[in-house]
Formats: C-alpha cells, structure tokens, sequence
C-alpha cells in the first residue's frame, strides 16, 4: 500500500521506508527485508512504550532482537517464538499482544554462512561474518547455532514512568555469565550510517536450547558452532507516535556505546 508511506529514503546503501503500526500490517513480508519497530534514537530518549506489538512483528520474521514495551528485558525472536528475558535472566514468553518500542525481525533465509570448528572468540566470528559479507553497507542477519563459553550477557529491568533516558537504565543494568550453554544467537550487523536507527555493528542476542537462559550478548568464546547468513538491503521501519528517523549525523555514538556496550567499535 503505497499510499500510506510516511518517507522512503536511502541511508548509506539501505533502503529505508517508514511507515505506521496499521501500516505494518499491510506490508506483506518478503525476504531479504528486515522489518524494525522503532529506533534506536526514540529509544535513547526514553520512549519505550512503542505501538507495534510482537504479533504484528512475528508476522513480519522469524528471528529477531529487541526489548519490549517499558524496557521490560531484552527479546530473542528465534524459529517464531518470542522470549524475553527479565532484568534478572529469567526467560519467558511474552503474550503477542505485548507492544515493542524497539525490534527489528527478518524472514531468515540462509545466503551464505561458516562452520567455526575451535574455540573461538565472538570478536574474530564477527570479523568473519564482515569478510564473507564483503559490502560494509547491507543489513545482515545473523543465527549461529552452537556451544558458547563464558559467555557474558546482559538484560535491563523494567521501568516505570516517567523514563529515563536508556543510559541511565544500562548503567544499572545486570550482566552475568554463563561458563558453557549450548544454544543460538540470532541478530543483526547494522551497516554504520543506520546509526540513528540502530545499534552499529553486530546486535547479538542469545537463547539457550532449554530457553532458560539467554539475554543481550556482550561478549562469549564459540566452542564450535555454524554461522548463517542473510542480508537485505531494505529495511522497513515502523515508527511509533512522535518518533522520527533523524540524521544519522547527530547521532551520539559515545552513549550508543555506553547504552549497548561490549561491541567492537567497527
Ligand atoms: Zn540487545
């Protein structure tokens, strides 16, 4: 539905379009799109309500990452359930009608992809998810199933209103770490000029094959494990009430660190 396209632009190499939660339900899924609810900017800000809600986004997706509304913990979309683990590791199942201020899904079909056969760290697996990728500039969706060490994760814990901004929150986050848990990673390599939109770099979140743990992934070794890989060069992007896309230009990159911290700086 043309028509209802709030903005349509190019941000480096990604074709972004915008459009309204009704919106949402009227783009048909397709693959190689990533579809977002929210920003990362809106979010910074402390807007973490959002009008999505998880129903509308699994229709749009199978894997995914997030949060949900009130910053209630961080959102692992894998095989098209939602989990979300709590500020203090717990996993649930959060009921779809639960709104999202921030997520983004993709239909996962596998373009290319690795086998990591030794120990090996997550910096080096993202230096090789890049190299397979080649172009620095499309989205990239990640899902590496297999055995983690020492992985160090992260969640926040819900909030009450008024918000503060999401520095504030991650600065009290919880982070802990698992010595080993077999599992998969699902997320996103964000090309850097989306950084308005979203966190640059890889966004990794995991989710254990029990799905009793998992959370927001700052660091972890893959004993061995398989990489797969998809990539769009669109991303359409719902934007809640009173969110803009804004200028990547002015974007904080300091406090995205410091917000979604333990990433590479590229
Ligand atoms: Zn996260």
């Amino acid at each position: 539905m043309t028509r209802d396209i709030v903005d349509e632009r190019l941000i480096g190499a990604l074709h972004v379009r915008t459009l309204t939660a009704s919106d949402l339900d009227r783009d048909r899924p397709k693959d190689h799109v990533a579809y977002q609810a929210g920003t990362l900017s809106a979010l910074m800000d402390g807007n973490f309500d959002g009008d999505a809600t998880l129903e509308q986004l699994l229709a749009h997706g199978d894997i995914g990452i997030g949060t949900v509304e009130a910053l209630g913990g961080e959102l692992v979309v894998l095989d098209g359930t939602a989990y979300l683990v709590d500020g203090h590791g717990r996993v649930t199942k959060p009921p779809p009608g639960t709104r999202t201020p921030f997520a983004v899904v993709c239909r996962f079909r596998q373009v290319s992809g690795f086998g990591v056969g030794k120990p090996t760290s997550l910096a080096t697996v993202r230096r090789l998810i890049d190299e397979k990728v080649g172009d620095p500039d499309v989205l990239v969706g990640v899902r590496i199933d297999g055995s983690f060490s020492t992985a160090r994760l992260r969640s926040v814990h819900r909030q009450q209103r008024p918000y503060p901004p999401l520095v504030e929150v991650t600065d009290h986050q919880t982070e802990w770490e698992i010595d080993r848990v077999d599992g998969t990673i699902v997320g996103f390599r964000f090309p850097d000029p989306a950084a308005a939109i979203d966190v640059p770099g890889h966004h990794l979140h995991l989710i254990s094959n029990d799905r009793l743990e998992g959370g927001h992934v700052l660091d972890l070794q893959i004993e061995h494990g398989t990489v797969h890989l998809d990539t769009s060069d669109e991303l359409h992007v719902e934007l809640p009430q009173g969110v803009s896309l804004q200028d990547g230009a002015i974007v904080d990159r300091d406090a995205i660190a410091r917000a979604e911290g333990g990433g590479e700086p590229a």
